[in-house]
């Protein structure tokens, strides 16, 4: 595997990179603090190509791979974790539209999400009593004529209040002639459609300038051109797309260490203690170490899964591996940056108290680590 990176890859860490430090990192703390949705920073995201890093260039997208997406998410979530999980979201829906999506779909859809004319894209998996085990879902959709008619709620869906369009799973087969996960189909419903209820946003820990809201179907009637791939051949997609979407989560909390061991590093050169910097202490400096250490056994796993998946290979295995390393990795990290500030990591005024709060999701969507851990463990035992 080569580990150097192609002009593209270049060009597109560092337009990230540019525009995080510039734009972003400067309003990462008000986001946080005022829980504000940056519509101003995703717009400038889809104007440099990075709401649809992986859609390809005909559909509107930027075709610039899956290791430039791994890499762009790394620099936007090191300036601001909330900003990156929506456009991580968004990217996995353009990316699911693009790859499932029939022509007048993927027409309709890749190209206002990859321009920003969608703010965000919304994925509508998890309901309140299914969450990792999404094939227990009660969501469902009838056919009445020639429409489908969705019945049901769904928890947890980032960017739910934004969404111009989200990919919402329901069962459409009853669970006696299609068991398990087999009668589940996915559907493309635009945001605003009568029947859809936005319902609170939730009041979260970390990433508070994420939108995290439960929605509502209540005879949401959607046209028959809605289904998004095969009729009962949903949960397929989901998992495909969640396989996917770990390589961004990975690289989310990547992104979340990398800003807590910076600050780090300055914090420690310039912190005085007993009369010498607290760089100089071997305590200090062995945390340093392995904070280091660990970011760089996170960045390989991600930049693997994310070739094999560039490279059409197998890659799902690698994708859990990679998310349960590094968002454990990037909370260890998170935590040893707060304790490396003393005191002041555990105020507003410093960055470490949020990064440690963001990275803390990072084990929990797209997958716990321990739903990550049953990936890895059951491709070894089959
Ligand atoms: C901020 C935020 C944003 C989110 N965004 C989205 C989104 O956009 N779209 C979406 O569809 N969902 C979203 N989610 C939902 C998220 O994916 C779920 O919360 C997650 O999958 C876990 O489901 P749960 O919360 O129901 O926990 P549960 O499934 O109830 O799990 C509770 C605990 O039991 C453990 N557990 C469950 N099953 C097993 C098992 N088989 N073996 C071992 N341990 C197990 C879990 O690991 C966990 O520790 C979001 C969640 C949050 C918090």
């Amino acid at each position: 595997m080569d580990l150097s990176l192609t002009e593209t890859q270049k060009a597109v860490q560092d337009t990230a990179r540019e525009f995080a430090t510039r734009v972003i990192a400067p309003v990462a703390r008000e986001i946080d603090e005022k829980e504000r949705f940056p519509r101003e920073i995703l717009k400038g995201l889809a104007e440099l190509g990075l709401m649809a890093v992986n859609v390809p260039e005909e559909l509107g997208g930027a075709g610039a791979g899956v290791v430039s997406y791994a890499l762009a998410m790394q620099e936007i979530a090191r300036a601001c974790a909330s900003t990156a999980v929506t456009m991580a979201v968004t990217n996995m829906v353009g990316e699911v539209i693009a790859a499932f999506g029939s022509d007048e779909q993927k027409a309709r859809c890749c190209a206002k999400l990859a321009s920003g004319e969608w703010i965000a894209g919304a994925f509508a998996l998890s309901e309140s009593e299914a969450g990792s085990d999404p094939g227990g879902m009660r969501t469902v959709a009838t056919k009445d004529g020639t429409d489908w008619v969705l019945d049901g709620a769904k928890q947890w869906i980032t960017s739910g209040a934004h969404a111009g369009v989200m990919v919402v799973w329901a069962r459409t087969a009853d669970r006696a002639t299609h068991p398990g996960t087999r009668g589940i189909s996915c559907f493309l419903v635009e945001g605003g459609t009568p029947g859809l209820k936005v319902g609170r946003a939730e009041d979260k820990m970390g990433i508070r300038g994420s939108n995290t809201v439960p929605l509502t179907f209540d005879g949401c009637r959607i046209p028959e051109s809605a289904l998004l791939g095969q009729l009962h051949g949903g949960f397929k997609i989901a998992m495909m797309a969640l396989d996917g979407g770990r390589i961004g989560i990975s690289a989310q909390a990547i992104g979340i260490a990398r800003a807590a061991l910076e600050e780090s590093v300055r914090y420690a050169l310039e912190r005085k203690q007993f009369g010498k910097a607290i760089a100089e202490f071997q305590a200090i400096q062995w945390k340093l170490a392995d904070m280091r250490t660990q970011l760089d056994a996170s960045h390989l796993l991600c930049m693997r899964a994310a070739w094999l998946k560039e490279n059409k290979r197998e890659f799902s295995r690698e994708a859990s591996m990679s998310k349960v390393y590094a968002t454990e990795a990037a909370n260890r990290i998170a935590n040893m940056a707060v304790q490396i500030h003393g005191g002041y990591g555990y105020i507003r005024e410093f960055a470490a108290e949020r990064h440690l709060r963001d990275a803390r999701v990072t084990m929990i969507y797209e997958g716990t680590s321990e739903v990550q851990r049953v990936v890895v463990a059951r491709s070894l035992l089959t």
